[in-house]
């Protein structure tokens, strides 16, 4: 069998471990990478499949974040987006799920859930956010968002 589950269908990974590891990560960014940020990129690159970089991995020596370590981070790959694509997605996803889901940035000491990095964009959500209905609410926002122009235009 190709695709050893559904979640594989939709996204690339660079290291085939990735394709294990995904499911360990927390529900919440599970759930929000496949019902937010996977239709927030596909929405904004034409016929794109995004690639998961990174997801449960060991905290290295000069980052600050325990995030990939503790299961709250997935990293998608940005060197194949078009130049302005990687900016708005991170606008775009902040917009929606910062103040909710988003983990604290050391730098603002405020809720940040899509950081735009050299060569990737690191999604990271914080403790204390459980699986539960917030997440049905954030992905009906991102589809509202997504088909604004339908509903707003004659
Ligand atoms: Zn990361």
């Amino acid at each position: 069998m190709k695709d050893k589950n559904f979640l594989d269908s939709s996204v690339r990974f660079k290291f085939v471990k990735d394709k294990e590891l995904i499911l360990l990560v927390r529900p919440v960014i599970l759930s929000l990478f496949y019902g937010c940020v996977v239709p927030i990129v596909e929405q904004n690159i034409y016929n794109y499949k995004i690639t998961v970089t990174r997801t449960v991995a060991e905290k290295e020596n000069d980052s600050i974040s325990n995030s990939h370590a503790e299961g709250r981070a997935i990293d998608i790959r940005i060197k194949d987006m078009p130049k302005n694509a990687p900016t708005q997605i991170v606008c775009s996803l902040n917009e929606i799920l910062s103040k909710e889901f988003g983990a604290i940035s050391h730098k603002s000491k405020k809720p940040v859930f899509a950081v735009l990095e050299k060569d990737h964009i690191h999604l990271q959500t914080r403790f204390g956010v459980y699986y539960n209905i917030l997440i049905m609410f954030a992905c009906a926002k991102t589809y509202m968002q997504l088909n604004k122009g339908a509903y707003s235009e004659e």
